[in-house]
């Protein structure tokens, strides 16, 4: 699952690439339900990220507005083009097509695509995410808030996970985040302090608002020991880049993302039964 940063600067790619302009033709492949041809003659108004859901919001001359919600899942990816440019992948798997003039915006492989009206988009798509850990200010108080009313123990490692709580972190800043702040995936958000939480959500944030910047390339992500040198994240068996203990994984949680640890900088608090 692509992370929230990435989505970020996809929005900000296609905002810059697509906004002001007018939409002159718009087409889906088959079998997905979209009507894009109800968006030809609008304007492109806006194109944001909310969590991991991609919105690009159209006016028609008439002032009716309607939103595109797209959600990349494990496989879609957006990508925008000059007109008469090569593909970087096949035609056959473009799943929304969006031509502004000699602009165009593909989406590939994306299972997940919905054009309605901005209520409905709000209803089926974004309304029920916790805030977005990317909104400077940060949020934190709505976050904490939220996180505090589980009523059961959460681990850690779920919470940054569980987009109700909050959206945009994905298993790469989970990970990384926790090292950071020397919490085990497995403790749970009730044996850390209130302090504790609010530099835990606060060293997520600063870790994604750091590497917007960066372009494209994931690989260059910088989590405090250069570009592309993750504590944890995907280091299992291979030593600590702090304190040479071995790396630790395990899959954790309803989605079984793969957790990774330094069992030395991140002990064991009370927690939840790994499982
Ligand atoms: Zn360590």
């Amino acid at each position: 699952v692509p992370e929230g940063d990435t989505i970020y600067r996809t929005a900000v790619t296609i905002q810059r690439w697509m906004a002001g302009r007018e939409i002159t033709a718009a087409r889906t492949a088959p079998g997905v339900k979209a009507d894009a041809t109800a968006l030809v003659g609008s304007t492109i108004t806006r194109v944001e990220a909310v969590g991991k859901h991609l919105l690009l919001k159209v006016t028609s001359p008439e002032g009716v507005e309607l939103v595109v919600r797209t959600h990349n899942k494990m496989t879609g990816s957006w990508h925008v083009y000059p007109a008469g440019a090569v593909w970087k992948r096949p035609e056959r798997q473009a799943r929304l097509v969006i031509e502004a003039g000699d602009r165009i915006a593909v989406l590939f492989n994306a299972p997940d695509i919905e054009i309605s009206t901005p209520v409905i988009a709000q209803r089926h798509g974004v309304g029920h995410l916790g805030p977005d850990i990317l909104t400077v200010p940060l949020e934190l108080h709505a976050i904490v808030a939220r996180i505090n009313a589980e009523q059961q123990p959460r681990a850690l490692g779920e919470v940054l996970l569980d987009q109700r709580l909050v959206c945009g972190i994905g298993n790469i800043y989970r990970c990384e985040s926790l090292f950071l702040t020397g919490h085990h995936p497995w403790t749970t958000q009730r044996s850390i302090t209130p302090l504790e939480l609010d530099a835990l959500i606060t060293a997520a944030h600063t870790l994604m608002r750091a590497n917007i910047g960066v372009g494209s390339d994931d690989a260059a992500r910088n989590f405090g020991d250069g570009p592309n040198r993750p504590w944890v994240y995907g280091r299992t068996g291979r030593p600590c880049r702090r304190c040479g203990t071995t790396i630790d994984s395990r899959r954790q949680g309803e989605q079984a993302r793969t957790a990774y640890w330094c069992p030395t900088c991140q002990p064991v608090r009370a927690q939840t039964s790994p499982s």
